[in-house]
């Protein structure tokens, strides 16, 4: 079967170490791979773009990188908008721009959703990552970024064959696997794990017992009085939920035996701490 590239960007493991951009710098400026790419520029270009994200409020704060490289649409907009065949994909998914019949199409900038073309004013031409096509055609089995990746964040490989490790990850992933910005309608050969989303998090403490932590207490996630996900409070008292729609109305509820049951209203415009929760006793008068 003929080979079909892809990568998988796991969100979750990037520590935005960088080494991924460097490494695609390395590769490329001031270096040309004639038919493929002309040198990247030593500035102003960002074919692993890295997207850092601060999320949270003090004290409980995260920060996220999402990667960006070209997504090697199958119905790429960037195409249409070439003359004369200057965009192309490859059988194995690449799409390339070619450095020659580019020349003076700035139009192929503007087509791209994911804004990950960029123009060199000085070579008269649009450029983007080629998924290191060079040297993937030189025997290679991953683009240097993938290579330079410490952390597994990124994962590549021929997703027809069953074998590969990109096709384990996608067949145990099962709905885990999501496209970028799925808004552009673009299908894509780069899939994401662990974008970004909402989270609602607190901490819970009991009025009676403030000098100990308030573990085990059972929180309860709803909306529209349907229970959508439970937890309970870690050893410190803490409670999180991850992966939240955005603006949308939630209640988050705090069970304990013995104590009254608390009940805290949240939209999800962003991510939400909610700071103490503090469980009263139930007393004779509450029963
Ligand atoms: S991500 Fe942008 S540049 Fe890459 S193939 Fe899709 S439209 Fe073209
Ligand atoms: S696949 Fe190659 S060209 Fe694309 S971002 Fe990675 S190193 Fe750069």
């Amino acid at each position: 079967m003929v080979k079909k590239y892809g990568m998988i960007v796991d969100v979750t493991r990037c520590n935005g170490c960088y080494n991924c951009f460097l490494a695609c710098r390395d590769e490329f400026c001031g270096n040309d791979y004639p038919g493929y790419s002309a040198a990247q520029p030593y500035s102003g270009q960002f074919w692993m773009k890295i997207i850092e994200q601060e999320r949270g409020q003090y004290p409980k704060v995260k920060v996220a990188y999402t990667v960006i490289p070209c997504m090697q649409c199958e119905n790429a907009p960037c195409i249409e908008a070439s003359l004369n065949e200057a965009v192309y994909q490859r059988p194995d998914g690449i799409v390339i721009i070619d450095p020659t019949k580019a020349q003076g199409q700035k139009q192929i900038v503007d087509a791209c959703p994911y804004r990950v073309i960029y123009w060199n004013e000085e070579k008269n031409i649009p450029q983007k990552c080629t998924f290191c096509a060079h040297v993937l055609d030189q025997g290679w089995k991953e683009p240097r970024c993938v290579e330079a990746c410490p952390t597994k964040a990124l994962v590549f490989g021929d997703v027809n064959d069953p074998d590969s490790e990109i096709s384990k990850i996608i067949a145990a992933a099962k709905g885990k696997l999501e496209i970028l910005h799925p808004e552009y309608g673009l299908v894509t050969n780069v899939k994401y794990i662990g974008i970004p989303k909402r989270f609602i998090a607190g901490e819970v403490v009991f009025r009676d017992k403030k000098d100990e932590c308030a573990v085990g207490v059972k929180v309860i996630l709803s909306c529209k009085g349907k229970a959508d996900k439970v937890t309970k409070t870690d050893n410190y008292g803490d409670f999180e939920f991850e992966g939240l729609d955005a603006d949308k109305d939630y209640t988050v509820s705090i069970e304990h035996n013995s104590y009254n049951t608390k009940k805290v209203k949240v939209k999800t415009r962003i991510d939400m701490y909610l700071g103490e929760i503090v469980l009263s006793k139930t007393t004779a008068e509450d029963r």
